[in-house]
């Protein structure tokens, strides 16, 4: 097979691929998660925030500045990312830097 089709045959893999993890329903790449916004139902019930800093003290009085999703115990995906899946809010990417009610410290 020469290399002209050899790259056609991989692209048809890659695309196979694909389409099989899409019709399999896996699950997508952190990237491509939409970031869970503030106004979402959910996530506004547990004073989501995507700055830690901004929750609201009277609101939340337990919640402290050093508490984000990065440290909580439900935080998915990979250390360093800025996005990242949370437990809480499956097909939606949560701030590193975020809070919200559900917050359990990382052991
Ligand atoms: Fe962030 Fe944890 Fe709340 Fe998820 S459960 S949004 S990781 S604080």
């Amino acid at each position: 097979m020469n290399a002209v089709n050899n790259e056609r045959r991989k692209a048809l893999v890659m695309m196979l691929g694909a389409a099989a993890g899409a019709t399999l329903g896996m699950p997508a790449l952190a990237q491509d998660l939409p970031h869970l916004e503030e106004t979402d139902p959910t996530g506004a019930a547990l004073g989501y925030k995507h700055d830690t800093t901004k929750v609201d003290a009277a609101k939340y009085p337990a919640h402290k500045a050093e508490q984000k999703c990065s440290n909580c115990n439900l935080i998915q995906g990979k250390d360093g990312d800025a996005w990242r899946p949370c437990a809480i809010f499956p097909g939606k990417a949560v701030n590193a830097d975020g809070w919200c009610a559900a917050y359990v410290v990382k052991k």
